[in-house]
Order: structure tokens, then sequence, then C-alpha cells
């Protein structure tokens, strides 16, 4: 899952940023509402935690564009305890959700699991299953009758993106922008190792699922 942060604070913003990848979410942040903007029309998030008062542009002016141009990623407004008439717009103007600062780790948590499960992912909050193989997030492994192997972060993330996208092929370079996002330098052949890895992994769980190649393109998980 790719979460955007918009956060001009920038402790707070690189706070957020941590909580959200020590939990397995890979995160870009943006710390002005400008960059906001640009990187929440990319349309690439599974949700947005976007701070109301911004420079260059404020959250609930993005917010607006962002519906404008009918991008429907959900975004859960940081509000000031001070400023209840915003929270008001921004629920009007398309926000799904508020949190108000300050606030604790596992609301924030609770708040982006349920933001993002609007989408209708198929899980509960921890697990995710493709024929019999489970993703467990809590112990970042993969499960086949009661036998589980360690995923390293980014083999966690290409696998939930994998069992998110059953039967489809993935292009690689959807893959990169979910993952790594779009400034990276990340070469497909980076993938093709991960691949590799979590090929292998699958084989020693003897899960009966396969990461195939389609040629050129990317992968599907079949
Ligand atoms: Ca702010």
């Amino acid at each position: 899952m790719k979460i955007l942060v918009v956060e001009d604070e920038v402790q707070l913003a690189d706070a957020l940023s941590e909580i959200l990848k020590r939990n397995m979410y890979s995160v870009d942040t943006a710390y002005n509402g400008i960059d906001g903007l640009d990187n929440a029309l990319t349309g690439v998030y599974d949700g947005i935690i976007l701070d109301i008062m911004l420079p260059g542009m404020n959250g609930i002016e993005i917010l607006k564009n962002l519906r404008k141009e009918k991008i429907s990623t959900p975004v859960l407004l940081l509000t000031a305890r001070s400023e209840v008439e915003d929270k008001i717009n921004g629920l009007d103007c398309g926000a799904d959700d508020y949190l108000t600062k300050p606030f604790v780790t596992g609301e924030l948590l609770a708040r982006v699991r349920a933001l993002t499960r609007r989408r209708g992912e198929v899980m509960d909050d921890n697990k995710m299953s493709f024929n019999g193989l489970e993703l467990n997030k809590n112990k970042c492994s993969i499960i086949y009758q009661g036998n589980d192997i360690k995923l390293s972060l980014k083999e966690y993330q290409i696998m939930e993106l994998l069992i998110a996208n059953p039967k489809q092929i993935l292009p690689k370079e959807r893959i990169i922008e979910k993952i790594w996002g779009y400034e990276s330098d990340v070469e497909y052949n980076n993938i093709e190792v991960y691949i590799s890895f979590l090929r292998k992994k699958i084989s020693v769980i003897s899960a009966p699922v396969q990461i195939k190649t389609a040629r050129g393109i990317g992968y599907s998980l079949e």
C-alpha cells in the first residue's frame, strides 16, 4: 500500500512517514501544497494524509482540485483543534475522514487502515490470501499450511501488490511506481531479483501459487 503524506511541519511529516513505513506502507512525503498536489494528481496512492494549513496551496484547495480531476484516492485530513470550519468544509469537499492533531499512533494507523479498506481490498487488517497462501502483516511473512517464511520489506510490498491484483499482469513500471516511487532509480533487474527471491520462498513452503512472467511486460500471480 502506498500513502502520500502532505504536511509542512517537517518533524511531524517525517514521524508519520516513519510510523507508516514501520507498518509496511510505502510512503512519499510532500512538505508544501504545490508538491502535494503534484504527487496526488498521479493517482498512484492508496491513501493521502493531508494537512490543511500548508504553504503554497492549502489542503482544502488540494482536495477540491483532486476531486475536480476525478481522482478518488481516499483522503484523511489532519486538522488542528481550532480548525472546525475547515474540517466541515473538508468533508463537504470530498475528504473521507479527519484526524485532529495531536493524535496517538494507534489511532492514526486505525484510521489509515479504515481509509484504505474503503477501496474494497480483500483483507482483514493483517492478512491477505490467495489460493491458500497467506500474507501476514504482523509476521511479515507468507504462510502455507502452517509453514511460514519471513519476507523482507520490499518482498512483502511486492507480494501485497500481487495478491491485491491476482491473475492480472502487473507491469514493472507500476510495481516501481507503487513501491519505490517515481523518482527512484530502481532498475527493472532489481525487481527481477526480488521476484526470484519471492519465487524461492513460495517454493520453500510448497504453496500452490506461481508468479508468472509476462515477457517484456511484468508479472502475474496465478
Ligand atoms: Ca501545517
